[in-house]
């Protein structure tokens, strides 16, 4: 998700960069919105960043602000009404909104709507996000920041928004701040992104991280603040562990220390007697050479990873998921033949990976695999915007250690601890969710809030 004010540039083009460098956040369909202030213009369509966009395309959206996303589904389905930003017009003012995170209280907002205008967008979107865009605009009396301030204290879960009606940027964080948000400053504009890796790329200069509980204006008098609701931080754990770029900074912390800082700690967890540290790339990479560093096993690639197919956890579907594995990674076969192997994976979540992984290195003649994991065991669904389904699916969540072990065909198999992971970030375990490792959820999720399809057939969207 990224945003821009900026009257000297081209924000458009500073939107698609932005985008360029989070696509890793979400790759099932992408859009800008542009305004030039009197007017919002979105381009979006399913797919990839590179693939949504062309130079004609860029070129006509012209403006000062802009609204960027790439989508990963949680709540609505991926498909093209659900694409973000989200836009909805009253007749008297427009407003685009993109949105990082996953709403628990979906249905409850879109009750609210009743009775109200919601605008209009012409297409039947069944996102959480399309009903907090809806709200936004629903009482004509109030200016969207005014709207804002009042609709985003209703809201429960996880939500990082970039938004902007024809003359204003906005962005605004829940008050766990769940997922990450920074302001950065261009020398003559402002840029809102998920993560500061987009900053650098854009040419940006870190300010600061909008805060929990924070809404930020920011428009031809600069940058005003204000706060919604008390911060209650409880940053997602997993940013560290798979989400987030390795050379994003969270909360003061580079991801890519971290992830190192955990190898070493899962070394001196989960010791092997082994020739080689290899890593799954590319999430794997850091923590295999802290893992190689403590150990002092050499390290080494493996596996070569074909880029150009995304990664295999974010994709939608299960099938989807298990083709990709298989189109991703290679054994290097001459590195691998007739060695101990450490593997260092970021995380089991179904153990389908692991399962083929495992199996392909035995066939290209590995002595024994040691499967060590950056992360604890997954064992409860994520309901703030990673789409981990259901407990059921996750394979830490029915199964020991020992038996994910044997399922996945592994010699042996290590997963750091929680106390270890939470280490490494060096930040105080209270500013942390971690439900996805012990089930202790910041804010509690009702049963009928559950699951992706929660507003299909409630004809919410218009
Ligand atoms: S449940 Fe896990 S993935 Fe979800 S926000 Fe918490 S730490 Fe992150």
């Amino acid at each position: 998700m990224f945003g821009v004010w900026a009257p000297n540039e081209d924000v458009a083009k500073l939107a698609y960069f932005g985008l360029y460098a989070l696509q890793h956040r979400g790759q099932e369909s992408a859009g800008i919105a542009v305004s030039d202030g009197n007017r919002i213009v979105v381009h979006k369509e399913m797919g990839l960043v590179a693939q949504v966009f062309d130079e004609p395309a860029l070129t006509a959206l012209r403006g000062h602000i802009a609204v960027g996303h790439c989508r990963y589904s949680t709540t609505g389905a991926s498909v093209w009404a659900n694409a973000q930003p989200t836009f909805r017009s009253t007749g008297t003012m427009s407003l685009a909104l993109g949105h990082n995170g996953n709403l628990i209280n979906t249905r409850e907002l879109a009750a609210l709507l009743a009775g109200r205008e919601p605008g209009s967008t012409g297409i039947a979107a069944t996102s959480d996000t399309d009903v907090l865009t809806a709200l936004f605009v629903s009482d004509p009396a109030s200016p969207v920041e005014t709207a804002a301030a009042t609709v985003l204290p209703l809201a429960k879960g996880a939500y990082s928004l970039v938004f902007m009606d024809e003359q204003t940027l906005y962005a605004a964080r829940d008050p766990h701040g769940f997922r990450p948000l920074v302001l950065g400053r261009l020398d003559t504009g402002w840029v809102v992104a998920s993560e500061t890796a987009a900053l650098d790329i854009v040419g940006a200069r870190f300010v600061r991280e909008i805060e929990p509980g924070e809404l930020v204006c920011i428009d031809g008098r600069g940058v005003r603040s204000r706060t919604f609701a008390t911060a209650r931080p409880s940053g997602c754990l997993f940013e560290y562990v798979y989400l987030a770029r390795p050379d994003t900074t969270i909360s003061g912390r580079g991801v890519h220390a971290t992830r190192v800082a955990v190898g070493r700690q899962l070394a001196i967890e989960h010791p092997a007697d082994a020739d080689l540290v290899i890593p799954v790339p590319e999430s794997g990479t850091p923590a295999a050479i802290g893992f190689a560093e403590a150990s002092g096993i050499p390290f080494g690639q493996g596996l070569v990873k074909n880029s150009y197919v995304g990664r295999t956890f974010i994709q939608p579907s299960q099938t989807i998921r298990e083709r990709g594995i298989k189109l991703k990674l290679n054994p290097l076969r001459d590195a691998i033949a007739g060695r101990r192997l450490v593997v260092v994976d970021d995380t089991i979540v179904r153990g389908t990976t692991q399962r083929a992984l495992v199996a392909m290195l035995r066939e290209a003649g590995a002595r024994e695999v040691h499967v060590r994991v950056a992360a604890p065991p997954v064992s409860w669904p994520c309901f703030y915007g990673i789409d981990f389904a259901t407990r059921a699916e996750l394979i830490a969540g029915h199964l020991s250690p020992e038996e994910i072990c044997a399922s996945i065909g592994a010699d042996t198999l290590g997963y750091v601890s929680l106390a270890g992971l939470i280490e490494a970030t060096t930040l105080p375990e209270g500013r942390l969710c971690r439900a996805c490792f012990d089930g202790q959820y910041p804010v509690p999720v009702g049963d009928d809030d559950r699951g992706k399809h929660v507003l299909d057939g409630l004809g919410v969207g218009s």
